[in-house]
């Protein structure tokens, strides 16, 4: 093998374990939302943001999503899956932070991880109602 050759194969190598790890290990992770502090029945009442972006500042990493913002605690969410077309199903992967004020549709948040939701009934799921 050329030395050049060699220095592309390494490259390869190196761009597939930073493809794998971050999204490797941040689905390991489960994060805990509290309900919203602001509604009435403790649900965050999400609003459709359209296309949004999540960037990892941690890894760099930025995902496209389906965002939404909470009309009563302004907190902001990314999600894998629409559930504003569909609610019943899991988020897929997820990520929020909260924010003091209503953003526009397509915004971009820096996050620390993602997270990962399977079920819209289960701890995370149902602490958000999609309107
Ligand atoms: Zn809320």
């Amino acid at each position: 093998m050329g030395k050049r050759l060699k220095k592309i194969a390494l490259l390869g190598i190196i761009v597939v374990a930073v493809v794998l790890g971050p999204s490797h290990s941040s689905y390991a992770s489960v994060k805990y939302i509290a309900g919203c502090p602001s509604s009435t029945d403790g649900k965050h009442h999400m609003t459709g943001r359209s296309t949004c972006w999540a960037k990892n500042i941690n890894t760099n990493e930025t995902r496209t999503g389906q965002g939404g913002q909470c009309r009563y605690c302004h907190m902001l969410i990314v999600t894998e899956n629409n559930l504003f077309l569909n609610p019943y199903q899991g988020m897929g992967w997820y990520t929020t932070r909260s924010a003091w004020a209503d953003v526009e549709n397509n915004f971009t948040m820096e996050v620390n991880s993602f997270s990962t939701n399977s079920n819209y009934l289960d701890s995370v799921g149902r602490q958000f109602a999609w309107e």
